[in-house]
C-alpha cells in the first residue's frame, strides 16, 4: 500500500513536470509568433537544442504572419521549426501541432520523388518548383514552393514559402476549357465556311449551267423569247428575236418601240407598265415588224415575273408567238359567217312568208297543217341561229350598234317571266322582283340577254325544274339574276363561258348549241356599260346576273 502511494506521488510529479513543459512550449511558440523572443529550444535525441533566427525582427514576424502565403522553416531533417498560421490553415492543423513535425508528412506518396529533388536543389540555392500538398483532411492542394537556405546560429535551415496555386490552377483550367471551346468553335466555323464555299461553288456552277441551258433552249426554239430586269429593261433576246426584228440586244433596248405597229404601241406599252406596277402576268396582242419585208405581223405576247422565295420579282421572261396566219384565217371565217348568215336571211324570210301563206289556206288536211306547224318551229330555230351568227359577225366588225332609250327593266323582266311560264309549262319560275328599275338601253337587246339566260337555265337543268328570277337595285346599279339548280359548271369553265363559241365539255348531250348566246349577251351588256357575271357549282346549279346603270332622275 505504501508502495502504491509512492508511485502515485511520483506520477503526479511527472505529470506536473510535463504540464509545466507544455505550458513553457506554448508560451515559447506564442512568444515567437508575436515576436517577443528570437530563439527556440527543441529537444532532440542528442539533448535540447537552441535555435535562434539571425534577424529576428519583430516587424518581419508580423509581416510573415500577415502574408497570404504559407511560410515554414525546416531544419536539415526537414522538421518544421517555424510555421506561420497561414501554413497551419493550409494543412488544416492547429499551429501548435505543426511545429516539430516533418514537412514530408504533407507530401502525397506520388510526389515524394519530385519533392526530394526540389529540396535537394533548395538547400544549395534559391529555387522554386510546383508540387502537390496533402492537408490533414487529405485534400490535395497545388503549391508553388520557394526555397531559401538560412544560416542560423545552430546551423543551416531552409525557409520555404508556399503559394497556394488552387485559384490559379482553377483559372488556368477554366482558361484551358475556354480555349478548347474556342478552338472547337473555330474549327466548326471553319468547317461551315468550307461547306458554304462548296455550296456557293455548286450553286454558281448550277446557275451557269442553267443559264447556258436556258440560252441553248431559248436560241433553238421557234418562238421569240426575251428577258427583262426588275425595271422592265430588256437584258436578253434570243436568236429568233434577232432574226425576226433584225435588232440585236443593244439596238432593241433603245429602239424597241419602232418594232410595234404605231396603232398598237399605246395599248401594249400601257399593258406592260401595268404588269410591272401590279407585278402581274403581261398578255397582249399587237403587230410586230418583220425585218425581212417590213410587214407588221400579229403576235401574241406574254411575260411572267420570276419571283424569289420572299416573293420579290427578280426578272421577267417573255415570249412572243406569230399568230398572224391564224388571225387572218379567223378573220376570213368571220367574214364568211357574216356573208353566209346575211345571205341566209333573205331565203329564210321568204320561206317564213310562204309558210304563213300556206297556213292561211282553208280545208288543208290535218297532217299538212301539223307539218306546217313543225316547219315553222324549225324555221324559228334556224332564224335564231342565223340571227346569232349575224350578231357575232357584227360584234367582230365592231358594228353592234343599237338605239337606246329609258325603260323600266322590272317591267321588261315581268313580261319575259310571263312569256317563259307559257313557253316552259313544266318549270316553276319564282319571281322576286323590285319595281321601277329605270335604265337606259335597247329594250329588245336586253330582252335578248335575259331570255338567253332563262333559256339556258331551262336547257341545263334536266332534273330540277325550279328557276328563281330576281331584280333589285344595288347602289347605282339595277341587277337582274336567273338562278337554276341544274348541272352547274366548274370554276375553270366559269372563266371562259362568255367567250365566243365556248361550250362546257359534256353539255352536248343535254342540248346542242354553238356557244354564242352568252358571248353576244356579254357584248350587249358591255355596250350598255354594265357587267355580267356567273356563280356556279358543279351539279348544284348556277346564278347568272347582269347589272345595268340606273337612271337617277326617275
Ligand atoms: P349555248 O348555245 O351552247 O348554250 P351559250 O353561250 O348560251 O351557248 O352558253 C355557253 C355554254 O355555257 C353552254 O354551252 C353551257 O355549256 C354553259 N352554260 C350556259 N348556261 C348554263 C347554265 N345555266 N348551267 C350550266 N351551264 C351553262
Amino acid at each position: 500500500m505504501k508502495l502504491l502511494d509512492e508511485d502515485q506521488t511520483q506520477l503526479i510529479k511527472e505529470i506536473e513536470e510535463l504540464r509545466l513543459q507544455l505550458q513553457e512550449a506554448n508560451e515559447t511558440i506564442h512568444a515567437i509568433r508575436t515576436g517577443q523572443i528570437d530563439a527556440l529550444v527543441v529537444s532532440t535525441e542528442a539533448g535540447p537544442q537552441l535555435y535562434t533566427l539571425k534577424s529576428a525582427d519583430h516587424t518581419y514576424r508580423i509581416f510573415i504572419e500577415k502574408m497570404k502565403e504559407g511560410a515554414v522553416t525546416l531544419n536539415q531533417d526537414e522538421i518544421i521549426l517555424y510555421s506561420n498560421s497561414q501554413f497551419a490553415s493550409m494543412v488544416d492543423l492547429p499551429l501548435s501541432e505543426v511545429i516539430g513535425i516533418p514537412f514530408g508528412r504533407f507530401i502525397p506518396e506520388g510526389c515524394k520523388a519530385d519533392f526530394k529533388k526540389l529540396m535537394k536543389s533548395g538547400w544549395t540555392a534559391d529555387s522554386k518548383g510546383e508540387i502537390l500538398l496533402k492537408n490533414n483532411k487529405d485534400r490535395i492542394i497545388p503549391i508553388l514552393l520557394s526555397f531559401t537556405s538560412l544560416e542560423l546560429d545552430e546551423g543551416t535551415s531552409l525557409s520555404v514559402i508556399l503559394t497556394d496555386l488552387s485559384a490559379q490552377k482553377e483559372a488556368e483550367n477554366q482558361l484551358k476549357t475556354k480555349n478548347e471551346q474556342l478552338e472547337e468553335a473555330r474549327e466548326s466555323i471553319a468547317k461551315m465556311n468550307e461547306e458554304l464555299e462548296d455550296m456557293v461553288k455548286e450553286r454558281t456552277k448550277d446557275l451557269l449551267m442553267s443559264r447556258e441551258y436556258f440560252r441553248y433552249l431559248a436560241d433553238n426554239l421557234p418562238v421569240i423569247i426575251w428577258t427583262a430586269d426588275t425595271t422592265g429593261k430588256l437584258d436578253y433576246v434570243n436568236r429568233r428575236w434577232h432574226e425576226y426584228t433584225g435588232f440585236d440586244l443593244e439596238h432593241s433596248k433603245t429602239k424597241q418601240s419602232e418594232l410595234v405597229h404605231p396603232d398598237d404601241l399605246e395599248s401594249s406599252s400601257t399593258a406592260w407598265r401595268l404588269a410591272l406596277k401590279c407585278k402581274q402576268k403581261y398578255e397582249q396582242e399587237f403587230r410586230f415588224k418583220r425585218n425581212s419585208d417590213g410587214a407588221y405581223r400579229w403576235h401574241y405576247a406574254q411575260a411572267i415575273p420570276f419571283k424569289d422565295e420572299q416573293g420579290n420579282i427578280t426578272a421577267w421572261i417573255g415570249t412572243s408567238i406569230d399568230i398572224d396566219d391564224q388571225k387572218k384565217q379567223l378573220e376570213r371565217k368571220d367574214e364568211f359567217i357574216g356573208v353566209a348568215s346575211h345571205e341566209l336571211k333573205t331565203p329564210l324570210t321568204s320561206l317564213k312568208g310562204y309558210l304563213q301563206l300556206m297556213e292561211l289556206q282553208e280545208d288543208l288536211p290535218d297532217p299538212v297543217r301539223s307539218y306546217i306547224l313543225k316547219a315553222n318551229s324549225s324555221l324559228i330555230k334556224l332564224q335564231r341561229l342565223v340571227d346569232q351568227l349575224l350578231d357575232v359577225s357584227r360584234i367582230k366588225a365592231g358594228k353592234l350598234e343599237f338605239s337606246k332609250q329609258i325603260f323600266d327593266l322590272s317591267a321588261l323582266v315581268t313580261q319575259c317571266v310571263e312569256n317563259s311560264t307559257i313557253m316552259y309549262p313544266f318549270f316553276t319560275i319564282k319571281k322576286e322582283l323590285q319595281e321601277n328599275l329605270m335604265v337606259m338601253g335597247n329594250e329588245e337587246r336586253i330582252e335578248q340577254v335575259f331570255m338567253n339566260l332563262i333559256n339556258n337555265a331551262v336547257k341545263y337543268s334536266p332534273d330540277n325544274r325550279n328557276i328563281v328570277i330576281r331584280s333589285e337595285s344595288h347602289g347605282r346599279w339595277a341587277m337582274v339574276s336567273v338562278t337554276d339548280f341544274g348541272v352547274g359548271m366548274s370554276e375553270q369553265d366559269q372563266k371562259f363561258v362568255f367567250e365566243r363559241f365556248y361550250r362546257v365539255n359534256g353539255h352536248d348531250h343535254l342540248t346542242p348549241g354553238l356557244g354564242m348566246g352568252l358571248y353576244i349577251a356579254s357584248e350587249i351588256i358591255r355596250e350598255h356599260k354594265g357587267a355580267i357575271k356567273v356563280k356556279s357549282r358543279l351539279n348544284e346549279g348556277s346564278v347568272f346576273s347582269f347589272f345595268l346603270p340606273l337612271v337617277k332622275e326617275y
